[in-house]
């Protein structure tokens, strides 16, 4: 292994492995799953080793945030993720994350590709259910933390832990029933998106032609959500329905993992007056970096080049203090899982009208294990002050916490 990457500071990791309190074949069924480290050939952002003295004290003195990911590992042999996901059992990537230089990481799990007892997703009972069981794992092990206050944030970066804030893509799942988002703050849930691909009660995703802004529905669901202490996302949401959240709203929101459609028109990325709306209430954009997504005319094959040109872009456009990054990346073949998902996950739609070339992995920002140091060395190489980088991986996003959580 590379040298530079070895001397990524490491959190006390004991090489315990989800569910190494069963069974295997007795209690669940196993799969052979893909390698957390080396699936692909390890990627270092070059830099001298005099700026890498100093993205290493980043990593370890300032917060290091993920505003949205996803920290399960697949089935080596993704074609199987269908059966997978019917046992209803998703393994996190501890030993991964224990070298990412995260400190806190929104967490998404199976989200979209909840498929436990359904084909189409977001079903109340499948949402539980992994929730509860990825709890339960958390509960044998020493590395991650379940964070509900600010205080349960700061407490992770002195002992040396990661935090992980419960964070759902979708209220689909919530149906047409307002108290369950109390259920779901009850069940940790500290962020929620509106509404995914599809339309549901509250508005419409981003696959919809005729999106007709946020419900009457809709409109409780962001009131109580204010109240709560539950932060509002809108990043798969239709365009009206996004216009209409941020207007809505009393607090700031999250856009946890986007881009800019100036520099890439497709439905998934945001026009240039959301991103503004966004940032005038305060609020904070993540940058996102799953497979061809955040592509742009300058860089049509997806590496974390293509990936910073939208940060640039957005932070140029918003300013500093509204940007972060949601790179949205999983343990194992994620172009692979995107094929097998296709429509589950709107991929035709979030690549409408633009040519590009199909990559097996984004050079850079692979997986959680590399995304987070190659972005900071990426910054440091480019010029950007302590600061600003201070800003971008952490300050941005806890500023919105603050004002949107009850404590
Ligand atoms: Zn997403």
């Amino acid at each position: 292994m590379d040298l530079k990457t070895t001397k990524t500071k490491t959190k006390p990791y004991n090489g315990y492995k989800s569910f190494d309190y069963l069974e295997p074949v007795k209690d669940y069924k196993p799969y052979k799953l893909a390698k957390e480290v080396g699936r692909v050939e390890p990627f270092t952002y070059p830099v001298s080793d005099e700026k890498e003295e100093l993205v290493q004290k980043i990593l370890e003195e300032d917060y290091i945030v993920s505003l949205h990911e996803h920290t399960f590992v697949t089935p080596e042999d993704v074609d199987s993720i269908f059966e997978f996901r019917r046992q209803g059992r998703d393994w996190t990537g501890y030993e991964g994350l224990s070298i990412s230089g995260l400190d806190i990481v929104f967490e998404n799990y199976m989200d979209g590709t909840a498929f436990i007892t359904s084909n189409a997703g977001w079903k109340w009972n499948d949402v539980l259910h992994d929730l509860g069981i990825r709890y339960s794992d958390f509960a044998h092990q020493d590395l991650v933390i379940r964070a509900e206050t600010m205080e349960d944030l700061y407490r992770a970066k002195e002992e040396q832990k990661v935090a992980f804030v419960t964070s759902l893509e979708s209220a689909t799942q919530i149906e047409n029933e307002i108290d369950r988002v109390d259920v779901l703050y009850g069940f940790g849930v500290r962020v929620m998106g509106i509404a995914y691909s599809e339309a549901n009660a509250l508005g419409c995703g981003l696959k919809e032609k005729n999106d007709g802004g946020l419900t009457a529905f809709g409109h409780k669901v962001v009131e109580r959500m204010n109240k709560i202490g539950m932060t509002i996302d809108v990043s798969h949401c239709g365009d009206q329905t996004a216009r209409d959240v941020i207007e809505a709203s009393d607090k700031p929101i999250f856009i946890t993992h986007v881009g800019a459609r100036a520099l890439w028109n497709t439905s998934r990325l945001k026009p240039d007056d959301i991103l503004k709306a966004c940032a005038e209430k305060g609020g904070v954009i993540g940058i996102e970096a799953a497979p061809h997504t955040t592509l742009t005319k300058k860089h049509r094959e997806h590496t974390i080049e293509s990936v910073m040109e939208h940060f640039e872009y957005v932070a140029n456009l918003v300013g500093i203090d509204h940007v972060a990054f949601g790179l949205d990346t999983l343990f194992g073949d994620h172009v692979g899982l995107h094929h097998a998902f296709a429509n589950a996950l709107s991929i035709g739609s979030s690549h409408s009208g633009e040519q590009f070339n199909e990559v097996e992995y984004v050079k850079g920002v692979e997986n959680p294990a590399e995304a987070y140091p190659n972005v900071v060395r990426w910054l440091v190489n480019h010029g950007y002050s302590r600061e600003a980088i201070k800003k971008v991986m952490g300050e941005n996003v806890l500023r919105v916490l603050k004002e949107t959580w009850v404590k």
